[in-house]
Parts: C-alpha cells; sequence; structure tokens
C-alpha cells in the first residue's frame, strides 16, 4: 500500500509546457533556471503530490551526484519565492504550483491517512484572512487553506479491505 497520488497525472506535454513557460518567465525577471532549480521543479512536477525537503533530496541523488543540503534549499526557496512551488509550513513539504504566476493563496487538501498533500483549486483569497487580521495590527505571514480528509486511494484501499 503506498501513497496514493491523487488529482490527474499531469501529461508529459503539460510539464514541458510548464518548463517553457518557467524559463520565459524567469528570463524575463533576469534569473535563471539553473539545472538544480530545473530539476527540484521536474521532480516536484511529475510527482504532483507535496514532498518532503528529504524525499526531494533522494530524487536529486539519483542522478548520480547529490547537491549539497544547502543548494537544494536554495533552489526549493526560489522556486517558492516566484510562485511555481508552494510550501506547506504545517507538513514542511512543497508542491509544484498548479497554476503560477496567477498570484493566489495556496490551498492544500490533505489526506489524513498518509499526511499527503496537494494542490487544489483555492475557493477564496487569502484575503479573507488578511483584512481583519490588519484591523487588529495582526500582520500575516503567510495564508494557508487546508481541507483535511481522506484521498480516493485510501478510500478504495478501505473499501477493497472490507470486501476481502
Ligand atoms: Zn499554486
Ligand atoms: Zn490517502
Amino acid at each position: 500500500m503506498k501513497p496514493y497520488q491523487f488529482g490527474p497525472h499531469p501529461a508529459e506535454s503539460a510539464v514541458s509546457a510548464r518548463f517553457a513557460r518557467a524559463e520565459h518567465f524567469f528570463e524575463g525577471k533576469r534569473k535563471r533556471l539553473t539545472p538544480i532549480r530545473r530539476r527540484v521543479l521536474e521532480t516536484l512536477s511529475v510527482r504532483r503530490s507535496a514532498m518532503s525537503a528529504s524525499k526531494i533530496l533522494d530524487q536529486l541523488k539519483t542522478d548520480g551526484k547529490a547537491p549539497h543540503t544547502q543548494v537544494a534549499y536554495r533552489a526549493r526557496e526560489f522556486l517558492v519565492e516566484f510562485g511555481f512551488a508552494h510550501k506547506n509550513e504545517h507538513l514542511n513539504t512543497y508542491v509544484a504550483c498548479t497554476r503560477p504566476h496567477a498570484h493566489h493563496t495556496p490551498a492544500f487538501r490533505i489526506c489524513r491517512m498518509y499526511d499527503e498533500a496537494t494542490e487544489a483549486p483555492s475557493p477564496a483569497s487569502g484575503d479573507t484572512m488578511q483584512r481583519p487580521a490588519q484591523e487588529t495590527g495582526f500582520v500575516v505571514a503567510a495564508t494557508i487553506l487546508k481541507a483535511v480528509g481522506i484521498c480516493p486511494g485510501c478510500l478504495d484501499d478501505a473499501g477493497s479491505k472490507r470486501n476481502t
């Protein structure tokens, strides 16, 4: 029984289109999508569900030479900063953004069976949290929307166990 990747798996063409957009975007910003940044984005894009820093690093190691932990860390933060990935502060995992540069508050669906998270379309903007907070003088650093539940894979697993 392995964690089920919920949500549709992106087609290879969708992943390469995403890279073309990413490269174009960073050119405009005079930033470079360095090989390590590219590999992290690729790893997250293919996987679709959230990955912990150590899982990302494990994946990078399969390339033969493992990057320094700090280098991998900076690559992840770079992608987060420019909206190509989101960091789930609660689980300390990363997920590729499904709608890069559409400035939005990320929303996550978290399967509680495995603490697996995928990005979900966000129903509301972070504004709904931001405004009342401002009125009380509270400074919001990040807004995270989460829905905790059971993914279709775990539901299937539970169902098939009942039937055997
Ligand atoms: Zn996103
Ligand atoms: Zn699940």
